[in-house]
């Protein structure tokens, strides 16, 4: 080893020990007949003092050291006279007796501190620079961390690791394929894995009975900031098993890991259906650190028909937007009364943003001295807005929201107008979390652009048994046997008990609207797989960037990813993608 210690270990415990330390240069300070630099690696920083009077000639070379120089130097560990005690080395310095500059550097892009002068570009292009600032390895080192965990605990629980290919066939999430085409087999082309969903089924098949893998997935959709073209998940599937053994199975990694990595003890997660998130937060992945739950005013009609516990106290007062509305709901924000027209006239301007898509917001401010303010006082009195107030079970001091229209539209504006006052009001914490399971899912959903029924999860996914019958003569009120789990308002994870048998998939291919012959093209080798004694099974993948992301308290996974993809899905640093040469064009076949 060149060096006997790290830049972050040596303690007032060391005083006197001779040592030899390497890193990079972070800083230095020349005060009169003395210089100090700060020695940065991994694991921390220590400061190396030069003293003219003791060493005149390591004191000038000790000039020569530039930000970011590699650099050995041994001395001898000596308390300081002034202490930091902000930093486990700040007690001590290293008198230096030898150094050696093992390489010089230019001068850095940007500073190498958590707080840097580099945008987002900049210190992508030189994302290894990035990576020396504290802040970002220490994302890495908690990705590590989750990743170990992860491990520890399904390896525990008899769940083997198993490789699947990178090169294969489409496998649909959903998404399009990356495509790589394929040199030995002219004009055809593999798809990357969106997932290994297929795979993770053989292997079922094959009586694996417990698989998990931490892999690479691809997808080629629009990029946010918790979406990269590229990412990993915890990947899992079980054989003999029903939906609530995976449940517990995974909330049982769950709390595992926020127990191991996080110190914090997560209660049991709640259930909720598919239909409740929607008609409660709007929303398939409600961020549930915060009630604000919708409350209805005009509940939608279901086949025009009221069922019981359905409401109606806004129609015929003459006001024509909610006469006319599927659906008029709100949200009830605890202690928003004070909100002034212009705070108010913000929410109006954000709820109408083409991203939200509401026409307009209606609001009630209960007053704190108990009378009720309305942006509708037209045509409601004051009597009616009690009524309002008692459904929301609204105090005074209190703000109430309302949006009208059509029933998904309008569910899903007061979903991102709910978001947007949690955060106003302070109820977003980072530091709170709070994870359930959303179940009941619809089997399909209509897709629009194409005409057809779409699996909303993936086409391997079973329908619930009760709902069996429903497939022929409403595919539409299927429910699926598959679950998410959301933290903090973020899908972290889903997955679905499987179809394990050759007809019932067969039967939803045709419903997905392939034919017989694509289907068997496709997906063949699965359906034959199935004739072959396929066990019952099931399984669940987590998205373990968000996951990282979650644990350490960003909104960006790309904090978490040593070399990530910008939003045009580019590695700025090595260039790619880009152009190939006319050569490797040619081998392959293609003409551009
Ligand atoms: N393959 C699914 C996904 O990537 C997860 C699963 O169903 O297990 O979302």
């Amino acid at each position: 080893m060149l060096r006997t210690n790290t830049c972050g270990e040596l303690t007032i415990k060391n005083v006197s020990e001779v040592v030899t330390l390497c890193g990079w240069v972070q800083r230095t300070r020349e005060l009169g007949a003395m210089t100090f630099v700060d020695l940065r690696d991994r694991y921390g920083i220590t400061q190396l003092v030069f003293n003219v009077d003791s060493n005149p000639a390591l004191f000038e070379e000790a000039k020569k050291l530039g930000r970011e120089f590699v650099v050995k130097a041994s001395g001898k560990v000596a308390e300081r006279s002034s202490k930091n005690l902000k930093m486990p080395t700040g007690e001590i310095e290293i008198l230096i007796e030898k150094i050696e500059i093992l390489n010089g550097s230019l001068t850095p892009p940007f500073t190498i501190e958590n707080e840097t002068d580099g945008g987002e570009e900049l210190r992508m292009k030189y994302r290894y620079l990035d990576l020396r600032r504290n802040i970002v390895r220490e994302g890495l080192e908690l990705r590590h961390r989750l990743a170990l965990e992860t491990r520890n605990y399904l390896d525990k629980q008899k769940f083997l690791e198993v490789e699947t290919p990178v090169l294969i066939k489409s496998t649909p999430e959903g998404a399009r394929d990356f495509v790589v085409p394929s040199r030995m087999n002219q004009g055809q082309f593999y798809a990357l894995p969106q997932s290994p969903q297929t795979f993770k089924q053989l292997l079922m098949v094959a009586g694996f009975d417990r698989y998990y893998q931490i892999v690479k997935c691809f997808r080629d959709e629009d990029l946010r900031a918790d979406r990269q073209p590229e990412f990993s998940q915890i990947d899992c599937e079980m054989s003999f098993v029903e939906r609530a053994d995976i449940l517990s199975m995974f909330e049982g990694l769950t709390k595992h890991l926020f127990k191991t990595v996080k110190g914090i003890d997560i209660p049991a997660l709640p259930h909720m259906t598919y239909a409740d998130a929607a008609k409660y937060y709007g929303n398939d992945k409600p961020d549930t650190r915060f009630e604000m739950k919708f409350v209805e005013l005009k509940s939608p009609l279901e086949g025009g028909v009221r069922r019981t516990g359905d409401v109606d106290i806004v129609s015929g007062k003459g006001f024509k937007v909610f006469d006319d509305a599927q659906l008029v709901v709100g949200v009830c924000a605890k202690g928003g009364g004070e909100y002034t027209r212009k705070q108010l006239d913000e929410l109006t301007e954000f709820v109408k943003r083409p991203q939200v898509g509401a026409t307009g917001l209606v609001y009630v401010r209960y007053n704190s001295d108990g009378t009720l303010k309305s942006s509708v006082d037209k045509f409601y009195n004051e009597e009616e807005l009690k009524k309002w107030a008692a459904a929301f079970n609204a105090q005074p001091g209190d703000l109430m929201l309302v949006l009208a229209g059509e029933t998904n539209k309008t569910r899903k504006a007061l979903s991102e107008l709910r978001l947007e006052m949690g955060t106003r009001l302070g109820l977003r914490d980072k530091n709170k979390f709070s994870c359930l399971w959303v179940v009941d899912f619809p089997l399909l959903e209509w897709n629009e652009e194409i005409n057809r029924w779409s699996a909303m999860h993936h086409p391997f996914t079973s329908p619930l048994n009760e709902d069996m019958l429903l497939f022929e003569s409403d595919p539409g009120k299927v429910r699926a046997n598959a679950y998410d789990m959301v933290i903090n308002g973020v899908e972290i994870g889903g997955g679905s008990i499987r179809i394990h048998n050759k007809e019932l998939q067969q039967k939803m291919f045709e419903c997905l609207g392939f034919t017989p012959k694509e289907a068997q093209e496709q997906f063949g080798f699965l359906m034959n797989a199935f004739e072959y004694g396929a066990p019952p099974h099931g399984g669940i993948a987590l998205g373990f960037d968000r996951l990282c992301s979650l644990f350490g308290g960003s909104d960006s996974i790309r904090d978490f990813i040593a070399f990530p993809k910008n939003n045009s899905g580019r590695d700025v640093m090595i260039d790619a993608p880009s152009a190939i040469d006319q050569n490797q064009l040619k081998e392959l076949g293609i003409s551009i």
